[in-house]
């Protein structure tokens, strides 16, 4: 069966076609500012070119049916037509507490994504308009939700609780949710298939490092904590968010800098991270791993803070699971950041963990990164988030 997944964002949408017996990526691309002046759409068929043109996308329902149109072209296209798209996949970020798992699509389920949409007012919207807009244009074809917060539901209430007056949680369901579930997920599972371990009997720590980053810690299968919180702001130091902080650095900022808590909020999210840290040198690791070989003080403090951190969380984790077996490394930074891999692991003596320096030096591979003799595993994992997508839409569409 060919999966359409969908990645919707208020202004882009992210798209690829997976055939579900091969595994294999049938066709990608990306819909860029929708509904903004400069709306264009990029598509790659598999084994063909690339192509990208400008063209006019009001809305996500345009954008949608201009996705299926370069699917379905006559030269061009990966399909004949859309009976050949046999369901679709959304990815959905906040699920609340309302969903533990992936499930089929209906009014039901709408109306509830909608009630958690207070919790991600950016992004549930967006994913919501990807939704409606698939069901005008292929109203007969199977749609499954899948939740970036799902994974973590397992959490125990003393991981997903904050140090707040309970009634909060009750009134307001304010809780540690965690973000990149779908990506946790993958990545345990595929760690303990690629060692041959039985995955309901491991110890796993996945740092899932790209522009965003969070950790999990996974025990016998299941989430027991994560990083991120209510939102994707807490935890690691990240590309542009900062991460954990003293909450009253807010109240601190505003006064200072007489801005509003809105202002504030744009800072954490957008100006901070290594972006902050590193004096705007950049938030991509490429840029700060080219300072750091070239001794740049702001690029090595940016770099120094954010492994820091990482290695404070692994430690963290191997206390909430009394040990770990599996330390994972995925996502942007954490498959092609050997240097940051190197930093990471510097720290976790007391585990045991020694790094293969050759094998550690390779970007973009499934690999065991620590030597035969290493206590605790390393691995280099790459995510496929649109993959895990794809076979939880088959799975569900099979199930009914
Ligand atoms: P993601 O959010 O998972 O797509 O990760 C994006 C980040 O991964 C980029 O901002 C880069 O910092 C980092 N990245 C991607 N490729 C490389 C590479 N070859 N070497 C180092 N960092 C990389």
């Amino acid at each position: 069966m060919n999966i359409l997944v969908i990645n919707c964002g208020s202004s882009s949408l992210k798209f690829q076609l997976i055939d579900s017996e091969s595994e294999a990526c049938i066709a990608k691309g990306l819909c860029e500012r929708i509904g903004i002046e400069g709306s264009r759409i990029t598509y790659s068929p598999a084994g063909g070119e690339k192509e990208q043109r400008e063209t006019p996308m009001p809305d996500h329902t345009e954008a949608i049916r201009l996705v299926l149109e370069a699917l379905t072209n006559e030269k061009t296209g990966v399909v004949k037509d859309l009976s050949q798209i046999g369901a679709v996949g959304h990815r959905i970020v906040h699920g609340g507490e309302k969903f533990a798992a992936s499930t089929l699509i209906d009014g039901d389920v709408i109306r509830a994504i909608e009630e958690c949409n207070d919790l991600a007012p950016l992004h549930n919207p967006a994913n919501l308009i990807g939704i409606e807009a698939c069901r005008k244009l292929m109203p007969n074809t199977p749609m499954v939700g899948v939740f970036d917060t799902a994974f973590h539901q397992t959490m125990p209430q003393e991981a997903y609780l904050y140090g707040l007056p309970y009634e909060y949680y009750q009134k307001y369901k304010i809780r540690r949710y965690g973000f990149h579930g779908t990506s946790h997920s993958y990545v345990s599972r595929r760690a303990a298939q690629f060692l041959g371990k039985d995955y309901s009997q491991l110890k796993t720590v996945v740092c899932h490092l790209g522009n965003g980053a969070s950790v999990s810690a996974v025990k016998n299968g299941v989430c027991v904590d994560t990083s991120m919180g209510l939102t994707p702001l807490e935890g690691l130091i990240m590309g542009t968010r900062c991460g954990d902080i003293d909450p009253a650095v807010i109240e601190f900022l505003a006064h200072k800098e007489n801005k509003t808590i809105d202002e504030i909020m744009a800072v954490l999210n957008k100006k901070s991270g290594v972006l902050g840290l590193s004096d705007n040198l950049s938030s991509d690791f490429r840029d700060l791993e080219a300072g750091w070989n070239a001794g740049d003080e702001n690029a090595v403090r940016a770099i120094r803070a954010f492994c820091y951190r990482t290695a404070k969380y692994i430690g963290a984790y191997a206390a909430a699971m009394n040990g770990v077996d599996v330390i994972c490394f995925t996502a942007g930074v954490g498959e092609n950041g050997p240097l940051v891999r190197r930093i990471i692991c510097s720290y976790l003596g007391y585990l045991g963990v020694t790094l293969d320096e050759e094998a550690n030096a390779l970007r973009g591979e499934e690999k065991v990164i620590s030597t035969p003799d290493s206590r605790t595993v390393v691995l280099s994992i790459p995510t496929n988030e649109e993959l895990a997508i794809a076979r939880e839409t088959c799975r569900l569409v099979k199930e009914g």
